[in-house]
């Protein structure tokens, strides 16, 4: 694999960065997935551009304008011969002496590589998801993608020991979002019901397409906190992200949700996502 690191592109064993930078010794940065599916770059401009307010956020300065970041995604794309994966992004303030608090002028530690696990044709996509929920032990600046992900780590390690596909992670009664998804349900009156965008959510790329797609269709998009009893409820629920598109929830907790799986809702949204993302030029 060929990665971009600190502003040239070398195998990704042979990549190193300091150990002052503050990535390693802090977390002290973001970062950003996006898909790549049948050689198209997925949704690359609303990632860019939530990598530049991610960067805003905390102050660090945004190495490359878009067209420029393209270009290095593109390139690393052709490097690595990648069609179907995904392209990590990372920007870490740089490297300084160790202190928490950070001097102006630092040169950001920029790193990109691509992963190869396919996105698409998820066996998942048919037989649903079993989610685990779990209390959300996150900071709040939950909107900020950042490199800081121990609540995450946490999250999905119990995720696996458990056996399950994805946590949905709770404040008091509500479910905030998924452990790296934006999560939704359907009641039974058909209305999607998602997260509002708030600092307790991160504003999923993903969930920007699917509720403009599912809009599109005429169902009525509902943004608002929703609770765990509502979504054991609920006549279908699924989950978006850059790395699984969408995937229907066979079980929250154990308990079955809706009666089929996929559900209906899921399937035509589905279905129209990757009509539409097939209508678009390669990169
Ligand atoms: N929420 C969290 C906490 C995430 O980590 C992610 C993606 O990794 C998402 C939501 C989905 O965002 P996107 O659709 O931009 O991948």
């Amino acid at each position: 694999r060929i990665a971009f690191i600190r502003g040239q592109f070398v195998p990704l064993a042979e990549a190193v960065i300091p150990v002052m930078d503050r990535g390693f010794l802090f977390g002290d940065g973001v970062y950003e997935v996006t898909a790549v599916i049948e050689g198209r770059l997925v949704d690359d401009t609303p990632h860019l551009a939530r990598l530049a307010r991610s960067l805003a956020e905390i102050d660090i300065p945004n190495p490359f304008a878009a067209p420029e970041w393209t270009a290095i995604e593109k390139e690393l794309m052709r490097r690595n011969g990648l069609r179907n994966g995904l392209i990590y992004i990372q920007v870490t303030r740089g490297v300084a002496e160790r202190a928490f608090a950070y001097a102006d002028g630092l040169a950001p530690t920029v790193v990109l590589f691509p992963q190869f696990q396919p996105v698409q044709y998820s066996p998942l996509t048919k037989t649903g998801a079993r989610i685990i929920t779990l209390p959300d032990q996150r900071w709040t600046r939950c909107d900020i993608k950042s490199t800081s992900l121990l609540a995450q780590v946490m999250a999905k390690h119990a995720v696996s020991q458990a056996g399950a596909h994805e946590a949905w992670m709770t404040r008091g009664d509500q479910i905030t979002e998924g452990a790296s998804s934006t999560a939704y349900i359907v009641t039974a009156g058909g209305d999607v019901i998602t997260r509002d965008l708030s600092p307790a959510v991160l504003p999923g790329i993903t969930r920007q397409t699917i509720l403009k797609i599912a809009r599109a269709r005429g169902l009525t998009i509902v943004e608002r906190p929703f609770t765990r009893a509502e979504a054991l409820a609920a006549t279908e629920a699924f989950y978006t992200s850059a790395s699984t598109i969408a995937i229907p929830v066979a079980t929250i907790d154990g308990h079955p949700i809706g009666d089929r799986e996929p559900g209906p809702v899921f399937q035509d949204l589905y279905a129209a996502y990757m009509r539409d993302l097939m209508d678009l030029p390669e990169a």
